[in-house]
């Protein structure tokens, strides 16, 4: 709890020093995500570009597949050469909603809505979005 508000104390001295102090570094306004590539077979659904997709949001594939497998009650299995097996038949369309709310809750700045942040390190539930854009530091639900 005391860390807790002390990285609100933080936050609010951030506040007050202005936003002239903020570091401009190069930044996308929006990520280019492409659309899940899956193949649905009986009872498994194959995902073939899910590493791509994760290297253009940076951010583990594991992460990313866990986040999945909990929103659609599923699991997962690695085959190799970047692609993965979800058990159950799961359509392309679904499975672009479940990325679209990853990027709300685990890419996107709250404050400043760009795309290019970072995680830091896991402390008990939560996780720190780290903004490289506008320097906000926002806490996240650990998975
Ligand atoms: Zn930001």
């Amino acid at each position: 709890m005391i860390k807790e508000n002390e990285s609100k104390k933080d936050y609010l001295e951030w506040l007050d020093r202005g936003l002239s102090k903020v570091p401009k570094t190069e930044s996308r306004d929006r990520l280019n995500v492409p659309s899940v590539e899956c193949i649905n077979e009986k009872n498994k659904t194959i995902i073939q570009n899910l590493n791509q997709i994760a290297d253009i949001l940076n951010r583990d594939p594991k992460h990313i597949l866990k986040y999945i497998t909990l929103r659609l009650a599923t699991s997962y299995s690695e085959i190799g050469e970047g692609r993965y097996i979800l058990k159950g038949r799961i359509l392309d369309k679904q499975l672009d909603s479940v990325i679209s709310d990853y990027i709300k809750a685990y890419v996107e700045c709250p404050v400043c809505k760009r795309p290019d942040t970072k995680l830091s390190k896991e402390k008990r539930n939560i996780i720190q979005l780290v903004c490289l854009s506008c320097g906000a530091v926002s806490p996240v639900k650990s998975l």
